[in-house]
């Protein structure tokens, strides 16, 4: 002990003495960390002075009333000299425990937790927050709405940007990568779908409930986490790549249990089509969940395992909105933007891997999907209002960051061609694995790819208002046309269903 204190002494007094010396100022003051990361759009998600690299979230769930109450360990490492800092929830909150000491808490604004631990943390030092709360997620409104879904048999946490306020606190932005642990007991009899992989099966605990456990391997962001609880199907097989797939599907589907099962058993297919273009799934496991009609109307990219209203599967299987969500794996999940005026990376590219879909399977080129994606906005329209690479907070998921965004892409595409096109793909989603990126970073890698510059494509495509001219080479059509304006494109095979997909996932959340 005397030497250790001893050292720490030295420690100590050489830190001071290179102040001294560099005649800088004194170590400053430990302060609040800020109670937004710095979004653009969102200033109040996501929180400063410290980074978490793991949740551990166990929940019990009460179907009949709603009740939610639980315990969630979050780790964490200060990256400021902490007296307070904030987490994003809404549940009523027992206790806080920060590396073992009882703190103070308040609830401030629309959905901040704020933390005052007893001592400083210092930065670099290590965390260890435990909450403990219980409530009834239903009851609460943030952002101006209500993400938790109450359905018949259940309940989902399936959501994006908010959904985790409901039931774990976090610092609720992606730039804050984490990976996690969910465990919920539930009733005898009640299913509980999450994502990554399942450590043990399903085991009873108490009397008359069962304790399920899922466990996600790789970092992902707070919305990824998510909760199907209900009455489901369970379907596992083994991937090509020899990955665990685990889809499940709600018994409530009633006509749309079949085409519901038709597109999401090909998800294992999808994903090696699209691992092929954009190289290996980058996550541990693969799967979708389809959740009962008139719950959520969206189908959101969950890590490992996408979710997706049964309304998708109204007109028959859909493997478009399969190839959507697992494009999202790579463009969306594994690479994350970094604030949500970046959202482009995400939609556009999933968009994009459907436009490919259907040239893979004969239902019209990428080129043709353009040309009559291009023609069906009138210039009028006020679709061409929306820019992709801006849209704007409330327009985060506008169609026009879907069809304007993989037109872009297309444009984009032509400028650089093919090779320099899909290089930057691989590359972008390779050398930015679990984490972030924006616009400009995407454009610069594209560039240095393709030694092409690409600013007229980007500021045309993403951040100008109005629709675009095309230039005279970017329809293979057009050559043969007096002008691009005057031919008329044909409309591929695959139109109508992109225009349904894309008219359901862009009014709601996706
Ligand atoms: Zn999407």
């Amino acid at each position: 002990m005397k030497g250790a204190l001893l050292r720490r002494f030295i420690v100590a007094a050489a830190a001071t003495l290179a102040v001294l010396l560099v005649g800088g100022p004194a170590q400053a003051a430990p302060a609040p960390g800020a109670p937004g990361i710095g979004d653009p759009y969102f200033p109040d998600y996501g929180n400063g002075g410290y980074d978490v690299s793991h949740y551990d979230i166990r929940v019990r769930y009460y179907p009949d009333t709603d009740r939610l109450t639980g315990t969630t360990t979050i780790l964490a490492r200060a990256t400021q000299d902490l007296n307070r800092f904030n987490l994003d929830f809404i549940l009523p909150t027992q206790s806080v425990r920060v590396n073992g000491w009882s703190a103070s808490f308040v609830r401030e604004g629309d959905h901040e937790l704020v933390v005052t631990p007893p001592r400083v943390i210092n930065r670099n030092q290590l965390m260890t927050i435990v909450v403990q709360y219980d409530g009834i997620p239903s009851d609460y409104v943030a952002a101006g709405y209500t993400a938790w879904t109450r359905t018949d048999d259940g309940a989902l946490a399936i959501g994006q940007p908010e959904i985790s306020w409901w039931w774990y606190p976090s610092n609720d932005h992606p730039l804050d990568k984490a990976t996690w642990d969910v465990s919920v007991l539930v009733p005898d009899g009640v299913e509980v779908l999450s994502n990554g992989v399942m450590p043990r099966a399903p085991r009873p605990e108490l009397v008359g409930w069962t304790r399920w456990s899922w466990r996600s391997l790789r970092p992902g962001q707070t919305y990824m986490p998510f909760l199907a609880i209900g009455q489901y199907e369970i379907v596992q097989d083994v991937a090509p790549n020899g990955q665990q797939v685990i889809n499940a599907y709600s018994l409530n589907l009633g006509d749309y249990a079949d085409p519901a099962r038709a597109s999401i058993e090909r998800t294992a297919e999808v994903v090696d089509w699209e691992s092929g273009i954009l190289g290996p799934y980058p996550f541990e496991a693969q799967g979708g969940v389809v959740v009962a009609p008139n719950t959520i109307g969206f189908a959101l990219e969950n890590q490992t395992r996408s979710t997706y209203a049964a309304e998708f599967f109204r007109r028959g299987s859909d493997p478009y909105v399969v190839v959507h969500e697992n494009g999202h794996q790579w463009f969306g999940d594994s690479v994350s933007l970094e604030n949500w005026d970046d959202i482009w990376l995400h939609e556009g590219f999933a968009t994009y891997m459907e436009w490919l879909w259907s040239e893979y399977t004969g239902e019209g080129t990428a080129q043709e999907v353009f040309d009559f994606t291009y023609q069906f906005y009138a210039p009028t329209n006020p679709f061409w209002n929306v820019k992709p690479g801006d849209p704007g907070p409330a327009n985060i998921f506008h169609i026009a960051v879907y069809d304007r965004g993989a037109m872009a892409i297309h444009q984009m595409r032509l400028a650089m061609g093919d090779d320099a096109f899909f290089e930057t793909l691989r590359t972008w989603v390779a050398s930015r694995k679990y984490g972030n990126g924006n616009i400009a970073q995407f454009q610069a890698l594209a560039e240095q790819i393709s030694g092409v510059d690409l600013d007229a494509v980007f500021t045309t495509w993403l951040y100008t208002a109005g629709k675009p001219a095309l230039p005279a080479s970017a329809s293979a059509s057009a050559k043969a046309a007096p002008s691009a304006a005057a031919r008329t494109a044909a409309e591929p095979k695959s139109w109508a269903k992109l225009r349904a997909l894309h008219d359901q996932l862009a009014a709601s959340k996706s």
